[in-house]
């Protein structure tokens, strides 16, 4: 029986090197890796074996026998990627083993090469592993909250658990002797750019895409207009967010913009408390939906079916776990979209909406209202909002609906690093290949690096930014070994010094095992994988519960550093 990817798949290609027999793509080498929605097995060349399963970070892959109710359609998903043939005939192998790409080859000097990564998400850890797969190398990350690993922990849905799986991989990376951990401090604030070079050959950005588009139409000022990109860090109870007001007292929301953030919030939205309960939502966010009136939430898009921006994994994913409905309008602009999509992934996206129940059916729970053609024209409501009025995209036509809640899911942006050039329209860190470039000479920064999304732009999947991080890394050893990298000027033992006079309440690596081992404590006592803290002066305080290590180990540490 041949193994299956299915939902959860992080597009890292860990298990594209596991498989012996080469039966996994699109693979790191190869066109269209980068904007792959997930990877496939091919069920004829699969033996089997169960290597990739070994190797996924998220426990995204299971024998075909093994798969549950809802993820079934992922068996024809993975079969479908390849070119149909009988059983028993295999592709003529390209190589026999996906080809690895190599490591960067660190010249050894006297120095070793000592690099900042700022941003302890997937892009900032996925460049740690990369840079510290060489000897001669240390690493310090450094992230403005005392708990690491970035959209992992705040950003990704409490209810795909395995998803968040992929930070065993980061803590695997964060025990190695050459990487210390500076959490709960700010770059800009307790340090500036040019101190951290002060102390480094590079600083590598990876920050992500702080901020929310915004949308620009009457009326949204008014209480009761929020983002979806804020509504899931409350949920998932980031400090900053913690203490959101969402208010759920009305029977509709509307969310507007349909790619996969706008899914994960319509699911959180509309789930069964209960089921949430057994997860790592914050516990503000679970009293909140516990009182929740909300009985439908409606993801408006202003363009056609075809053109839906969520993931047709994510999409399977959804109506495999809540209620979702089409109105009959829709459905016939799905059934026309059918008539002239080629794009397979298109293709099954339109079958899938083309088989869901018409909205016009009573609903037993709360559900999820897919719409299409509707492009927000004002916000309504006096003192708070009352609806949205759309046009129907392309027409004059008025179409209004009434809300109690507005939460705009138009993609995040990027924010300006003090002392580094910024690109405003495409909110992005101006950068050739992750080398930053200042545009008015086209020249190199030197020393400074960005990867992830404030490099290429808020797209892309947790395992996109290993590739992505692959790439600066590769570009900032280059330039290290060309000598284009300036020696530190201060002695490393400073730099614990100054970061702590600066920001007294910095929390290391002991620290944050510490904050982690306490959740887990906290939530197991509620059946759940961990209940978060959400206030940072309640994480500073237990992370400084934790055990000194041992003097050996600190005179070690203090001699690598
Ligand atoms: P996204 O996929 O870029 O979707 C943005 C949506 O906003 C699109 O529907 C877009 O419509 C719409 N939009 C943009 N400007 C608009 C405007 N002025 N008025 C109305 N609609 C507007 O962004 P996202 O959902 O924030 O996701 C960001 C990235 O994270 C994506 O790569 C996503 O796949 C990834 N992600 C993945 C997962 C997962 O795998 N589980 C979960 C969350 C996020 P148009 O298409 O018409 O422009």
């Amino acid at each position: 029986m041949p193994h299956v990817i299915t939902q959860s798949c992080c597009s890292d290609g860990s298990c594209v090197y596991a498989c012996p027999v080469n039966c996994i793509h699109p693979s790191p080498d190869e066109p269209g890796f980068a904007t792959a929605e997930m990877l496939y097995i091919d069920p004829v060349a699969c033996v089997d074996c169960g290597a990739c399963v070994s190797a996924c970070p998220v426990g995204a892959i299971a024998p075909e026998t093994k798969l549950t109710g809802k993820q079934l359609p992922f068996i024809a998903l993975n079969a479908a990627y390849y070119p149909e043939r009988p059983a028993d005939v295999k592709l003529p192998p390209t190589s026999k083993l996906a080809p690895v790409l190599p490591a960067p080859q660190v010249r050894r000097g006297v120095v070793d090469l000592t690099v900042a990564v700022v941003g302890s998400g997937p892009a900032g850890m996925y460049a740690a592993d990369e840079l510290l797969t060489q000897k001669g190398v240390r690493v310090n990350v450094f992230d403005k909250l005392p708990t690491p690993f970035g959209l992992v922990r705040a950003g990704v849905a409490p209810d795909h658990q395995n998803t968040k799986g992929v930070t065993r991989i980061f803590e695997g990376i964060s025990e190695r002797s050459r990487f210390t951990f500076y959490l709960n401090v700010e770059v800009g604030k307790h340090i500036s750019h040019e101190e951290l070079l002060q102390h480094h050959h590079a600083v590598l950005y990876t920050v992500g895409a702080p901020n929310d588009r915004r949308l620009n139409v009457a009326g949204m000022e008014l209480p009761g207009t929020g983002t979806a990109t804020e509504t899931v860090a409350w949920i998932n109870g980031h400090p900053d967010f913690a203490g959101l007001t969402v208010d759920l007292r009305h029977e509709r929301v509307v969310v507007v913009g349909n790619g996969n953030v706008a899914l994960d919030v319509a699911r959180i939205l509309t789930a069964d408390p209960d089921a949430l309960a057994r997860t790592d939502i914050s516990s503000a966010a679970l009293a909140a939906l516990r009182n929740s009136a909300v009985r439908e939430v409606v993801i408006a898009a202003r363009r056609r079916p075809a053109d839906s921006a969520f993931t047709l994994p994510e999409l399977i994913g959804l109506t495999s776990a809540a209620e979702v409905v089409l109105d009959a309008d829709d459905h016939a602009l799905v059934q026309q979209d059918l008539a002239s999509a080629t794009d397979p992934l298109t293709v099954s996206k339109l079958e899938i909406l083309a088989k869901l129940p018409v909205a016009s059916q009573t609903a037993q729970r709360p559900r999820i209202r897919l719409a299409y053609r509707l492009t927000p024209h004002r916000v309504l409501g006096a003192d708070r909002v009352s609806g949205v009025e759309f046009r129907r995209t392309g027409t004059d036509e008025a179409v209004q609906l009434d809300a109690g809640l507005l939460l705009t899911s138009i993609g995040y942006r990027g924010a300006p690093i003090a002392g580094l050039p910024f690109d405003d329209a495409a909110a992005v860190v101006p950068n050739r290949d992750g080398r930053v470039v200042d545009p008015a000479t086209g020249e190199a920064v030197p020393g400074a690096y960005v990867a992830g999304w404030i490099k290429r732009g808020p797209t892309g999947f947790i395992g996109t930014n290993k590739s992505c991080a692959m790439q600066t890394v590769s570009n900032l050893v280059d330039d290290f070994n060309a000598g284009l990298l300036a020696d530190p000027a201060a002695r490393p033992a400073l730099l614990d010094k100054l970061i702590r006079s600066r920001q007294p309440d910095t929390v290391d690596a002991a620290g944050w095992r510490a904050i982690d081992a306490a959740e887990i404590a906290r939530g197991d006592a509620e059946g759940r994988p961990r209940a978060k803290f959400t206030d940072v002066a309640d994480m500073v305080a237990v992370a400084a519960t934790a055990p000194e290590p041992p003097v050996a180990r600190r005179l070690l540490a203090g001699l690598l550093r």
